[in-house]
């Protein structure tokens, strides 16, 4: 290949390379999403890992003692049967990136926490709340994209309830020595295309009325979809791992 490069530059500060080193290895080309409308989903990027092509559950199980899932899935979606409880992925995730896309019913039922109410735990155990937040006040810590009991959204960036929008979240996972917690778990998170949160610390696994703190779990876990009575869709989900993604 053509010397592209240099090789007689001064060395970046802190790092092995040169500047412009012509050694330094090259990204992987990656083929990127194309976008979702309303009528259908877009496609994931090349080297993405998908959970949910919109045809069938086999990459799921019940979260409550594992065997088939509930849910229904038609028409490119999959839908909360309630009663039939949360599920989550056979996959295991630690640091990811995760796109994923939901609809709250399209007809309008309950208010505040009883209206299109679901939520994504990130490792079976941290909820971002799923909630029709459409002119539906609630709680803050409890809106449309928040770390549910911990932190609201930095704002409200809900379409219309029945309409498809998006999640797009970046998650680093905690770590743990032993008993002892090195570094908390941090999300960013962006709803339709909008900053929800950028890089933000959790306190520990998500509780309802009380507050949190972290205990010891492995490195990777589920992605878990709750079902909280409510006819909430899902379609369109992948991941992409980033442990394979150090450019350092
Ligand atoms: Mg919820």
């Amino acid at each position: 290949m053509a010397t592209l490069g240099y090789d007689e530059t001064c060395y970046i500060s802190g790092s092995k390379w040169r500047v412009h080193d012509d050694a330094r290895p090259q990204p992987r080309v990656v083929t990127p999403p194309t976008a979702s409308t309303q009528e259908a989903p877009g496609a994931a990027p090349s080297d993405a890992v998908v959970l949910f092509d919109g045809t069938d559950l086999s990459g799921w199980e019940k979260h409550d003692g594992g065997g088939a899932p509930g849910w229904k899935v038609e028409d490119g979606y999959m839908e909360v049967v309630p009663e039939s409880g949360d599920i989550r992925t056979k996959a295991q995730l630690g640091d990811c990136q995760i796109h994923l896309e939901w609809a709250a019913p399209g007809e309008v039922a309950g208010d505040s926490q009883g209206r299109g109410n679901s939520g994504v735990f990130l490792m079976g155990r941290y909820e971002i709340q799923v909630l029709d937040c459409y002119e539906n006040p609630t709680y803050a810590d409890g809106l449309t994209g928040g770390l549910y009991g911990q932190c609201p959204p930095l704002v409200n960036a809900c379409r219309p309830p029945g309409q498809w929008q998006t999640y797009d979240i970046i998650w680093t996972a905690p770590r743990f020595e032993g008993d002892t917690l090195l570094r908390p778990a941090r999300v960013t998170l962006l709803h339709n295309g909008v900053l929800l949160h950028h890089d933000k610390a959790l306190l520990g696994p998500t509780k309802h009325k009380v507050t949190t703190h972290y205990a010891p779990h492995p490195a990777a876990g589920p992605l878990r979809l709750q079902d909280h009575g409510d006819l909430v869709r899902y379609r369109n989900i992948w991941y992409r791992p980033l442990s394979d993604y150090d450019a350092s």
